[in-house]
C-alpha cells in the first residue's frame, strides 16, 4: 500500500515535469499569438541567397526575406532578437512547416495550388518571374535556347518544375540543393545556364566575386508570387501576418527594405502586391 503511495506521488513528479516540458515546446508552439512573453520564434529562410537571404560570414542574416521577417515577427510580439532563423531550403518547406520547425517561412517561396494543399500563405509580399544567367558571352537569349543545353535549377522549386513542364523540356537539367551551387557550377562551366527567380539571379550576379562574369537574359519566364508559409489552416496567424505586410508596405518599411537590398544589385522589382493579389 506504502509502496503504491509511493509510486503514486512518482508519477505526479513525473506528471509535472512532463506537463512542464510540454509547456516548453507550447511556448514555442504558441510563437506568433503575438504575446511577447520573452519566447523566442523560429523563422525559415534561405542561408544562400545574396540580397535575399543570407548568412554572412559573422553568423548574421541579411536580405529582403528576413528584413520582410523581421517585421513580422515584431508584428506578432518578437523582438529582433528573439528571432531564431533556421535554413529552410527550396525542397523542405513544405516538411519544415508541418514538423513545426518553424513559425513561418520568409524563404523565397511562391504561392501555388500544389503547396497551398499542405501550407497556408500569408501574402504575397513580391511579385518576381523566372529568368536566367548565363556567362555574360553566352549566346543562349531565350527559353527554348536550353533545349539541349546544360541547365541548373533547385529541386523543390518552381523554376525546375517550370523547366521540365514549359519552358526547355529538352535541356539537361541538373537539380541542385541550394541556388549557390548552381551558380558555382555556371562559373565553373559545368552548366550553360541557370535558372530560377530574377530577384535572385540578380543578387548573385551582382557579387563582388562575380561581377562581370555574368548577365540576366531579362525574360519574364513565370510569375512568381512571394508568399509567406504557414501552417496548414493556422488561419489566426495567417491574418496576423497578411495585417503586418499590409502595414509594413503602408507605413514605407517595405519600400525602404527593397531599396537596401535589391539595390546594390540593381534589381528592379515589380511595385508591392495588394495582399491576396496573385498574379498568375
Ligand atoms: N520562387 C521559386 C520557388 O518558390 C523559386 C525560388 C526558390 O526555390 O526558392 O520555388
Amino acid at each position: 500500500m506504502k509502496l503504491r503511495k509511493v509510486t503514486a506521488a512518482s508519477a505526479a513528479v513525473l506528471a509535472l515535469a512532463l506537463s512542464a516540458t510540454a509547456c516548453g515546446s507550447d511556448d514555442k508552439d504558441d510563437a506568433g499569438s503575438g504575446s511577447s512573453g520573452g519566447g523566442t520564434i523560429k523563422v525559415g529562410i534561405k542561408y544562400d541567397q545574396p540580397g535575399l537571404g543570407l548568412k554572412e560570414p559573422d553568423g548574421s542574416f541579411s536580405g529582403f526575406d528576413v528584413d520582410v521577417a523581421t517585421y513580422v515577427a515584431k508584428e506578432l510580439g518578437y523582438d529582433a532578437d528573439k528571432i531564431e532563423f533556421v535554413e529552410t531550403k527550396s525542397a523542405d518547406r513544405e516538411n519544415a512547416i508541418a514538423r513545426g520547425d518553424v513559425k513561418f517561412i520568409a524563404a523565397t517561396y511562391s504561392i501555388n495550388d500544389e503547396r497551398k494543399e499542405k501550407v497556408n500563405f500569408a501574402g504575397p509580399y513580391l511579385l518576381a518571374h523566372q529568368d536566367l544567367l548565363v556567362k555574360t558571352d553566352s549566346d543562349i537569349t531565350k527559353g527554348t535556347d536550353l533545349n539541349g543545353k546544360k541547365l541548373c535549377s533547385v529541386t523543390g522549386s518552381t523554376s525546375a518544375q517550370n523547366v521540365k513542364e514549359e519552358i526547355a523540356p529538352k535541356a539537361q537539367l541538373k537539380e541542385y540543393g541550394g541556388y549557390s551551387e548552381c551558380i558555382a557550377a555556371l562559373q565553373s562551366g559545368a552548366v550553360d545556364a541557370v535558372t530560377t527567380d530574377d530577384s535572385i539571379l540578380a543578387g548573385f550576379a551582382a557579387q563582388d566575386k562575380y561581377k562581370g562574369q555574368f548577365k540576366l537574359a531579362g525574360l519574364k519566364l513565370s510569375n512568381e508570387n512571394y508568399g509567406i508559409g504557414v501552417k496548414k489552416d493556422d488561419t489566426a496567424t495567417t491574418d496576423k501576418i497578411n495585417a503586418a505586410l499590409t502595414k509594413m508596405v503602408s507605413d514605407g518599411s517595405w519600400q525602404k527594405a527593397v531599396d537596401a537590398n535589391f539595390g546594390p544589385a540593381g534589381y528592379k522589382n515589380e511595385p508591392a502586391p495588394k495582399i491576396g493579389d496573385i498574379v498568375s
